[in-house]
């Protein structure tokens, strides 16, 4: 029986594997291993694909939302005790990074249509303590209107993405701007080059971008120790930084970026035609989206777990993202009474099926042509 593989690190990487190699061998012998020059040419790489004026080059994508909001933290925007409105349905680590900084998360419900943060609803969760509203573009589907360009200004309070599944997505917001990169929409981005992202590095590496030139100074110096200058240090900061190995190894892959962003639409365009069995719930975007990233495809059926079942005996290996939500697990407890219906069917529901640099569009075709064939 033909297997349709989720994701295979090793053959995503394979194809680059000379480049890399050459990549990873001029750090080597370069003697520079720790913020040298190719950290400062990602640095502008990342920058330019999120439209921002700084890009700061971080340990991994928990510690861009970590230091994003420990600058904020630092520079006297919040202070702790204040509320951050995130989606209940992200996974941990945007929640992890705010109850770090001793901020206090508030789980809001996404949209049952596009399963990103209810922006029409946002507006019950702000109280005087609301110092954030953290949008996640989850899967790779931007989430953002006009809500977020005008809450700032209302409630006084920053917009902080996390964009670690969507780099490359563009929004549309009508009579504003025509397009423009996820990352760079509000106040603050954070992005993470885990593996398995769509830009994924040789281990853990993220990143966080900006406009804002103060909140730049301010993580780049937290990454570095709180450190202004050499042994000079401002704040009681981290480590949080990128190593050059794992620089040198993303800026031979972003040249590659929008080619894997464009295939994964065909493969999603693909499976949007082509899966027509009616227990199934297909992906609904955004109106405001200009272009996905699809870092998953997802999908949802209230007979989920069969679905994967049936699946995997005909050999499409599939993935759950995420099964319990941040607020249902053992760290978080004091949370474990909270009536998040939407978020715990969504939960329930979703299947992520292959999308990856594996999956060709024949696969696309047989997977959607069993899915076809299921039987609840
Ligand atoms: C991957 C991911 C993170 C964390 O990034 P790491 O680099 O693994 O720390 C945060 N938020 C979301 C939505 C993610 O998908």
């Amino acid at each position: 029986m033909k297997k349709y593989k989720f994701l295979d690190l090793k053959y995503v990487n394979e194809s680059f594997e000379e480049e890399l190699k050459e990549a990873a061998c001029n750090v080597i012998s370069s003697g520079r291993y720790i913020l040298g020059e190719n950290v400062t040419l990602l640095e502008k790489d990342i920058a330019e694909i999120c439209q921002t004026r700084y890009a700061i080059a971080v340990s991994n994508g928990l510690d861009a939302l970590r230091l994003i909001l420990r600058a904020y933290i630092e520079m006297g925007e919040f202070k702790e005790g204040d509320e951050v409105i995130v989606a209940a349905n992200t996974y941990v680590a945007t929640v992890l990074a705010i109850s770090d900084n001793n901020l206090i998360p508030v789980f809001a419900e996404p949209s049952p249509e596009t399963m990103n943060l209810d922006l029409h609803n946002i507006e019950q969760y702000i109280t005087d303590r609301t110092c954030a509203v953290m949008p996640v573009h989850l899967y790779g589907s931007t989430c953002w209107d006009e809500t977020l360009l005008k809450l700032p200004g209302l409630y006084n309070l920053k917009v902080i993405e996390d964009n670690a599944q969507a780099i490359g997505a563009c929004s549309h917001v009508p009579g504003l701007f025509n397009t423009h990169a996820t990352g760079g929409l509000g106040h603050a981005g954070a992005l993470s080059f885990y593996p398995t992202k769509n830009l994924g590095s040789l281990g853990d590496a993220g990143a966080v971008v900006t406009n804002d030139g103060k909140l730049a100074e301010t993580v780049y110096a937290l990454r570095n120790y709180g450190s202004d200058y050499r042994y000079h240090n401002v704040y009681r900061g981290w480590n949080c930084r990128m190593d050059e190995i794992q620089a040198a190894i993303l800026r031979v892959k972003i040249p590659y970026l929008q080619k894997e962003n464009i295939r994964r639409n065909k493969l999603a365009r693909i499976y949007n035609e082509k899966i027509l069995n009616t227990s199934i719930k297909k992906p609904i975007v955004s109106e405001h989206q200009a272009s996905q990233v699809w870092h998953q495809y997802v999908i949802r059926s209230p007979y989920r777990d069969r679905l994967r079942k049936y699946l995997s005996e005909n050999g499409v290996e599939t993935d759950v993202s995420y099964p319990t939500p941040p607020h249902l697990q053992p760290c978080y407890k004091t949370y474990k009474n909270k009536k998040l219906p939407i978020t715990q069917s969504i939960c329930n529901e979703v299947v992520s099926l292959p999308i990856s640099s594996l999956t060709t569009e024949n696969d696309a075709v047989e997977i959607s042509e069993i899915i076809n064939r299921f039987k609840y």
